[in-house]
Order: C-alpha cells, then sequence, then structure tokens
C-alpha cells in the first residue's frame, strides 16, 4: 500500500486517532489582556443574519468577528517586531508544508500544579530528552501544563502585578531553535510566553526568538494530556488572512495507537 493508501485505512479503522487539540471559538473565552496603555485583543463575536425566519426562511447562518490571536490560535514571524523582516512571514505566504509536522509533547504539568510561574528550562528539556530521545528538526515542541483545564478568572490568573502562567526561559527557547531547529512552539496558556514573561531579557523571549528565527507558535492549546510524548503528527494550518500576523485555526493531531 503507498503511504497515503495506509494513511487513509489507518484513519478509517482507527489505529490512527485524530485528537482535536482546539477550543471553541466562544465569547466567553479569555483573550490576552495588555497594559491599558496598548491597544486590545477582542474576543470572539457571532451574530446571526438569520435563523430559518423571515430574514432567510431556509437558512441560518452568523457573522463572526475576532482578533487573529484570539482562541487557540497560531502566531506567524510577522507577530514580531524581530521578525518583520522574515520572507514569508504572514500567515498566507507561508509555505503550506510546514503545516504538518512531528510533535514532542514536554509533560511540565507537575510543575505548573506546583508554581503558576513554572518555567520550562534547558535542564528541562535534556531531562525529557534522556528519556524521550533527541527532539528531530522541524518538530513542533508542545509544552504540557495542563493549563487548558482551567476555566474562569483562572486561566489568565491576573494579580494586582499582571498574569501568573507558565512558561519557557529565554535560554530554553534559544535551545530550541538553534540547538534543535524547531518548526515551533505552543503551549496550553494564552501565549508563548510566560504570564511574567515581559520580565525577562528579552521581554516575551518566546515570540522575540521563534519569530526572529521564522519559527511559528501555538496559544491556548486544548488537551494536549491526551497526546504521547513522541510520534504525534500535527495538522495546524491557520487561515489564509493576508497579511495575517496569525489566525485561530483547528489544531488536529494525528495519534497512532500502538
Ligand atoms: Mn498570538
Amino acid at each position: 500500500m503507498s503511504p497515503l493508501a495506509s494513511f487513509a485505512a489507518g484513519i478509517a479503522s482507527g489505529t490512527i486517532r485524530v485528537v482535536d487539540l482546539t477550543h471553541t471559538l466562544d465569547p466567553d473565552f479569555p483573550v490576552i489582556i495588555l497594559p491599558p496603555e496598548f491597544g486590545q485583543c477582542a474576543r470572539f463575536r457571532m451574530e446571526e443574519i438569520s435563523a430559518y425566519d423571515h430574514r432567510g426562511p431556509a437558512w441560518k447562518w452568523h457573522n463572526i468577528s475576532m482578533s487573529e490571536h484570539t482562541g487557540t490560535h497560531f502566531d506567524a514571524p510577522s507577530h514580531w517586531i524581530s521578525g518583520r523582516d522574515v520572507p514569508n512571514g504572514s500567515v498566507d505566504e507561508i509555505d503550506p508544508a510546514a503545516f504538518v509536522g512531528p510533535v514532542c509533547v514536554i509533560d511540565c504539568s507537575d510543575g505548573a500544579a506546583q508554581d503558576d510561574d513554572f518555567e520550562l528550562t534547558v535542564d528541562g528539556i535534556t531531562a525529557w530528552e534522556q528519556e524521550y530521545g533527541r527532539i528531530p528538526t522541524a518538530a513542533w515542541v508542545l509544552m504540557r501544563t495542563d493549563w487548558s483545564k482551567r476555566r474562569g478568572a483562572a486561566y489568565l490568573n491576573m494579580r494586582e502585578d499582571g498574569p501568573h502562567s507558565p512558561g519557557p526561559t529565554p535560554d530554553a527557547i534559544r535551545f530550541l531553535i538553534e540547538q534543535r531547529d524547531i518548526r515551533g512552539f505552543g503551549t496550553e496558556t494564552v501565549g508563548t510566553d510566560a504570564g511574567q514573561g515581559s520580565h525577562y531579557t528579552p521581554p516575551y523571549p518566546a515570540h522575540y526568538y521563534l519569530h526572529g528565527a521564522g519559527k511559528y507558535g501555538l496559544q491556548c492549546l486544548n488537551a494536549l494530556d491526551e497526546l504521547p510524548a513522541t510520534g504525534a503528527v500535527l495538522v495546524a494550518a491557520p487561515l489564509k488572512i493576508k497579511n495575517g500576523t496569525g489566525s485561530p485555526l483547528r489544531v488536529l493531531a494525528l495519534v497512532e495507537d500502538t
């Protein structure tokens, strides 16, 4: 059988499972909140055009609006100032082959349960590699924290000094880019950076280094506890928004039952 025929047969028989890593687009789902002097990200909104009524007797449909960075979403290089000159750096320009690739899941859920500001470090990454092997080139690296199970105010976890949520250190992100040449980095939190990521040098190091290197981000991922540490394939294709810096999307993981 050809690889694609074998793949289709695996999906049909269920030996390859499709795991949805996407939160539902919902007006109540939190969006990132920046300090008040900055522009703000819009939540998802939906308005009814008609619902089998005088406005359209046989059909129902809605108009929707949101930020490029609302809900489970993709960050393109052009999102950050470090990536503003990256070739093909907006969502409409990225080679679509980049939207399908292998995924490594680093389980930080124990640490995140103990410490809202838990940091993924280089030591944490190399410890993971001792157990599961070297992160392959062009992999998505996803930081599992089980943050996707949080609801309401606990998700952004705002305090007087700003949001508190786990994320990678600047050195960890540089290691993944420079030593492992990853495709991108994804999290279950509202950003690829820690809630307190503005206090690192540089501020928001995941955004700064990833996008400057032409790498991608995924945020607000759901259900990373359903993925194996290695072996799954991620399908993460953003909407084709002209000059778009990011996009809500459906993120699917293909997982082989062994
Ligand atoms: Mn974003």
